[in-house]
């Protein structure tokens, strides 16, 4: 960095005003981490740099004022907008950073209901959106668990999923155009259309750049006719997830479209289901919806696959609506979750990845068993699949521990980062993908070269071309 901190605070109070640059040392302390240290947080144990300021932009004018600036002088640029990080993207490995704060952008521009489409700001959250197309009878189809927190820049960028991804896909299926900021200050618009076959498609090089490429601004969706009184749910129980696994993809091979695939094994599913699921139970699930018609053919066609397998016993839909009705995270779940761990020092954790059909089980026997033979103090050890492809699915692994011998601020290194070991190496074993969707951040950032194999020189060379002087999100996706 070329300049002393305090004239970097001055610069930046030239740009957006001194209002908009926080400095507060407590406000920088509780941002120099996000959920994957984020019992630095609720232990208030600290142990990594605070950034020196947080810059609240209204305006990509501003946002590509802040990137000229940090650019020029060498200034390591952490973008942010709902805070909801789980892999250390918001984490503050170098004290000379800022924190490009895009969650006081959160404009809704344009609501299209003829062309199904809305433009929004980066720091629109995704559930003020989705309660304004309500209004008009649509919907986003996006539904990630955090919509209430998470905002629309970090979606994007992180390549989020929703709940009801088998019928609307991911942000990636529902990215129409979007406008961002490089490095340097440079504002780059992608037009809105509904297809195009000019050369590359550039909206993958914004989604998923997790601010490490550059700054997200605006961003335009799709929208969808919003319709729940057709909604359908259906439940079963089984006894073993390889007979789950064979009736998910059954179901996904045979092309029905429901909203919700999900299978939980028996330790996961009791969190959810021991009011009627039995300890040593499973759990597949489906929601169909959308148009009347398609909605009951979908429930109907699934209903006849999954009675091919006798293990399946049905339950009462009612369970299933009970369920979904609780799934969102917003601000009191989140604080009602990090009490109990400030209480009982007992840690939930989760970590995602995908494979095909032919490994899934593999990789998920063998990650629950070495998880079970190497690590102390598990208390819980399960996992479900969320999301579910014509020639795959995700897994996501849900796991509790007591920290034994262990103070919060070593919970990462000798708890989360030797389990997130197994899966990916057992993952990468496989041959499946070791980040379904929370993205790499700096926790998986280490195995980076080794998931992209011999195009890892295409990743190298996106950073070098858009990031020459490697100011933005410095150890995000690449390590340092
Ligand atoms: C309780 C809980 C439930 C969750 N459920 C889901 C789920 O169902 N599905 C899912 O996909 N994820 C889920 N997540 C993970 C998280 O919510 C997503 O990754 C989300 O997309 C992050 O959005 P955000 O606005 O909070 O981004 P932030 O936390 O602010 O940032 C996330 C990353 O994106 C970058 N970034 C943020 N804004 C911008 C921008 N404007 N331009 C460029 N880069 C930017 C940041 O630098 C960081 O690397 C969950 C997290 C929690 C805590």
């Amino acid at each position: 960095m070329s300049l002393t901190r305090d004239a970097v605070v001055e610069h930046l109070q030239q740009i957006v005003g001194p209002d908009r640059v926080i400095t507060d040392p407590r406000t920088l302390q509780l941002n120099s981490v996000d959920n994957f240290r984020k019992l630095q947080n609720i232990f208030d144990v600290h142990t990594l740099p605070s950034p020196l300021a947080i810059v609240q932009v209204r305006s990509t004018a501003e946002a590509a004022s802040v990137l000229k600036f940090a650019d020029e002088h060498g200034v390591n640029v952490v973008s942010k907008t709902g805070g909801t990080a789980t892999e250390g993207g918001l984490e503050i490995r170098d004290e000379n950073s800022i924190v490009l704060d895009g969650g006081t952008m959160n404009a809704i521009i344009n609501i299209d209901a003829y062309n199904m489409q809305a433009t929004v700001q980066c720091g629109v959250p995704l559930q003020v959106l989705e309660d304004k197309v309500r209004e008009l009878g649509l919907t986003t189809g996006h539904s990630p668990q955090s919509k209430p927190i998470a905002s629309m820049g970090g979606l994007v960028a992180t390549r989020s999923i929703g709940q009801f991804s088998t019928l609307y896909g991911g942000i990636e299926d529902m990215v129409v155009g979007c406008e961002v900021v490089f490095p340097g200050g440079i504002v780059s618009r992608i037009k809105n259309v509904p297809r195009r076959a000019a050369g590359p498609d550039i909206r993958h090089i914004v989604i998923g750049n997790e601010g490490a490429l550059c700054f997200i601004s605006e961003v335009t969706v799709k929208l969808f006719p919003y319709m729940p009184e057709n909604h359908v749910f259906m439940g079963w129980t089984l006894k073993n997830m390889t007979t789950g696994f064979a009736a998910l993809r059954e179901v996904m091979v045979a092309g029905y479209k429901p909203s919700v695939a999900r299978l939980y094994d028996f330790e996961d599913g009791q969190l959810h289901f021991s009011h009627f699921a039995k300890p040593d139970e499973c759990i597949l699930l489906f929601m169909a919806e959308g148009n009347a018609g398609i909605t009951k053919a979908t429930a109907e066609g699934i209903a006849e696959l999954v009675a091919k397998y006798p293990e399946c016993q049905p339950v009462d839909p009612a369970y299933i609506e009970e369920w979904f009705n609780d799934l969102v995270w917003g601000p009191d779940k989140v604080q009602r979750e990090d009490e109990r761990i400030r209480t009982t020092r007992n840690v939930n954790r989760t970590t995602e990845i995908s494979a095909d059909w032919s490994s899934v089980n593999d990789i998920y026997e063998a990650v629950i068993a070495r998880i079970r033979a190497q690590i102390n103090g598990i208390t819980l050890l399960g996992g479900h699949s969320s999301h579910s492809y014509i020639n795959g699915t995700n897994m996501y692994f849900n796991y509790f521990f007591d920290l034994i011998d262990c103070e919060p601020e070593e919970e990462t290194e000798k708890y989360y980062l030797p389990i997130i070991s197994i899966i990916v190496e057992e993952t990468l074993r496989f041959g499946g993908s070791i980040v379904h969707h929370h993205g790499i951040g700096k926790a998986r950032a280490p195995w980076v070269r080794e998931e992209y194999g011999t195009s890892f020189f295409m990743l190298e060379h996106l950073k070098q071309a858009f990031d020459p002087n490697g100011v933005m999100n410095m150890g995000t996706i690449i390590p340092r």
